[in-house]
């Protein structure tokens, strides 16, 4: 038993570093096409957000390895694999769900972090990042990759969610783990500048985190951010780059 527990820790720990260096790389590849040297200088920084993002994925690995074991082997979690379970609407209604509450958590714990006593241990290696790119995604002290690595094992035990929803949960965070970092926007003005986007976070919002620090401490959503009077809207330096 413990051995197939390894095996799953240690296979998941392979995933993760895999996907992130895929998913940053292509967003990194991308950065390079479509804003040439904006990396530029920011080679010693980079290598430094693989190395700490290596390491966060080993963290992110366990929990996950070991909850993969308990699906498969114990019937642990409430993931399913028959989509008739539920009644249509609720795959989507599933995401949503498990994208609100990792926003939530995400935000309390992420104000926290932001304690300057706190600050220094768990969350000074992220916000060495200056500017953030594609390869910050993952660049997390081990503390505070634990308290993100938590979250989704945590959640397939409070959530019923199929497997492919999950899948989509993880897709949904990898991607605007990286690009939410990348120093540009990819979506259009229209969306970051509409009655929507005033709700969702995307680079141009947390770019401003990295900024100023002391505002914008959502993941998803500026829920949070609009309840507690932390959203000082989006960065200007992003948006004059954007528009130019
Ligand atoms: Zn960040
Ligand atoms: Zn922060």
């Amino acid at each position: 038993m413990w051995a197939a527990i390894a095996i799953s820790a240690l296979a998941m720990t392979v995933i993760v570093a895999v996907r992130y260096l895929l998913s940053s790389g292509l967003f990194a590849y991308a950065t390079s096409r479509v804003r040439p040297g904006l990396y530029d200088r920011l080679g010693p920084q980079i290598r430094s957000e693989i190395g700490w993002s290596l390491a966060s994925a080993a963290i992110y690995g366990v929990p996950a390895g070991i909850v993969a074991w308990g699906w498969q082997a114990r019937g642990w979690t409430l993931i399913y694999t028959d989509i008739a379970a539920y009644p249509p609407w609720y795959a989507p209604l599933s995401v949503l769900l498990c994208l609100l509450a990792h926003d939530c958590w995400f935000y309390w714990t992420h104000r926290l972090m932001h304690r300057p006593s706190w600050f220094r241990v768990a969350h000074a290696v992220h916000h060495a990042s200056r500017p953030p790119t594609a390869w910050t995604a993952m660049s997390f002290h081990p503390i505070e990759a634990l308290t993100g690595a938590v979250v989704i094992p945590a959640l397939v035990f409070l959530i019923p969610i199929h497997v492919a929803m999950l899948g989509l949960v993880l897709a949904i965070m990898t991607v605007m783990g990286v690009t939410n970092h990348m120093g540009w926007e990819m979506f259009p003005r229209r969306l970051v500048h509409s009655r929507l986007g005033d709700w969702l976070i995307t680079a141009s919002h947390h770019e401003r985190h990295h900024e100023e620090y002391q505002c914008n401490y959502g993941l998803y959503f500026r829920i949070w951010d609009r309840i507690c009077g932390t959203d000082r809207g989006l960065s200007v330096k992003l948006d004059r780059r954007v528009a130019a």
